[in-house]
């Protein structure tokens, strides 16, 4: 158990591979940082790759020309490649271009029915192309997560076996694992017959933890393009500020919120076994980034979110009987159904109130389902807006000149509804 401890596991999203420069940068990151133990090394797709997959799968489904988004991503990976000099050798299995062809086969072959499970055969290619590229610049062996990472048969948010996964990683990377890195795929799973799945749009953070939980590792280190876990995303908030260290529950807590830092469920493997996740720069890889791991804080700086495309629906019974446990229970059970998730609700004497994610096909499958027992009014391009750790200050910066829909606060949580403001900056 010792020897595994000194095991390492790094991750690299989208934008740290986006391009063959990129790709140099993180090997520089490798060789000065790396240490000299043991290291696991998860890639996502390159750049917007999974966004191109999905489009080219919809249109190989729909039976519509694929052609030349095909040719766009083949040349784009085999550009990649060459401009690192890491063209395919006959002898090394597999190879770019095979992949390229397997690619190729499955998107003409698609059945008309099978959405999500075809959807993941194909989606997963990014990873596949991205890790050998990353491997061969790396002259690391490259590892299949997909015979080991075992999910259910959920496509596109397969469910972890976790005791199967952990026996599964731990025969195939035993602790004297072989000196240099080793690169695998994020984001992807296989299941008992071996099919692929995928883990949810963004997983690859997830694949980091559930390979540090299975093999024990000393840490996981997520490298981004910010410095750090910041106290809201600076694309929409001005005067960020870096969490030097924070625990897990808070961590938890704001991706929850729909702070888009990290997928949400990484953390929780990663604090049952008290493996500290490190988020760091790889724009500046020397500097400190922030610590995720079970510590004690002082007050942090209030946390800022924002959620937009939100729609708030409230229900009211007809004839003015008080919304009552009863009802909820029916509300609730429709909600679920519909795969509806609510970010906030409140209830008054006849009325009852969420907020939840837009979708206008659920939208109109709940309410079909409840209109009959309830008046259902609903707005739609709205905006959440949660302070974590609020204060009057927090609270006067986000609210002043805003007509609030909702608003509620709990101890920590101060969280609000109000109308879009066409994804305005705010100062
Ligand atoms: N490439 C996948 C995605 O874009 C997984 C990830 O990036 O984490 O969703
Ligand atoms: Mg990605």
């Amino acid at each position: 158990m010792h020897a595994s401890h000194q095991l390492r596991v790094y991750k690299f999203g989208g934008a740290s591979v986006k391009d063959a420069a990129a790709i140099r940068n993180l090997a520089h990151i490798v060789h000065t940082h790396g240490g000299s133990g043991p290291l696991l090394i998860v890639v996502s797709a390159m750049g917007k790759t999974t966004n191109a997959l999905e489009e080219l799968f919809q249109l190989a489904h729909a039976g519509q020309d694929y052609t030349a988004p095909l040719d766009r991503l083949r040349e784009f990976h085999l550009g990649v490649a060459q401009e690192l000099g890491v063209a395919d050798e006959a002898a090394a299995t597999p190879t770019l271009t095979g992949l390229l062809e397997q690619l190729q086969d499955k998107l003409a072959t698609l059945s008309p029915g099978e959405f999500d499970k075809q959807y993941d055969q194909v989606v997963s290619f990014g990873e596949l192309l991205a890790t050998l590229i990353v491997a061969r610049a790396l002259q690391a062996r490259w590892l299949d997560c997909r015979p080991l990472i075992r999910t259910d048969h959920t496509w596109r948010e397969g469910r972890v076996d976790w005791p199967t996964t952990e026996r599964n990683l731990r025969a195939a990377l035993p602790p004297q694992l072989p000196q240099g890195p080793v690169v695998t795929q994020g984001f992807l799973g296989g299941t008992s017959s071996g099919q692929t799945t995928t883990l949810g749009r963004e997983g690859s953070d997830y694949t980091a933890a559930i390979l540090a939980y299975c093999l024990g590792a000393e840490s996981v280190t997520i490298w981004k393009d910010v410095a750090g876990l910041l106290n809201a995303d600076p694309k929409i908030f001005a005067d960020t500020v870096r969490y030097p260290e924070i625990s897990y529950q808070e961590t938890i807590e704001m991706a929850y919120y729909g702070a888009s830092v990290i997928h949400p469920k990484t953390i929780k493997p990663l604090a049952v076994r008290g493996i500290p996740l490190l988020v760091k720069s790889f724009l500046d890889p020397t500097a400190e980034g922030t610590r995720i791991h079970d510590c004690r804080h002082g007050l942090l700086a209030p946390a800022f979110i924002r959620k937009t495309s939100q729609c708030l629906i409230s229900f009211e019974s007809k004839d003015l009987t008080f919304i009552s446990e009863e009802n909820l229970e029916v509300i609730f059970g429709a909600l679920a159904q519909v795969r509806l998730k609510i970010n906030l609700m409140q209830n008054s004497a006849i009325s009852f109130s969420v907020c939840t994610d837009f979708s206008a096909y659920r939208l109109e499958k709940l309410l079909a389902a409840l209109r009959e027992q309830f008046t259902i009014h609903y707005n739609t391009g709205l905006e959440l807006y949660t302070i974590k750790n609020y204060d009057a200050a927090s609270i006067r910066r986000l609210t002043e000149g805003r007509e609030l829909l909702l608003e509620q606060r709990t101890r920590q949580t101060f969280q609000f509804v109000c109308r879009g403001g066409e994804n305005e900056f705010i100062k």
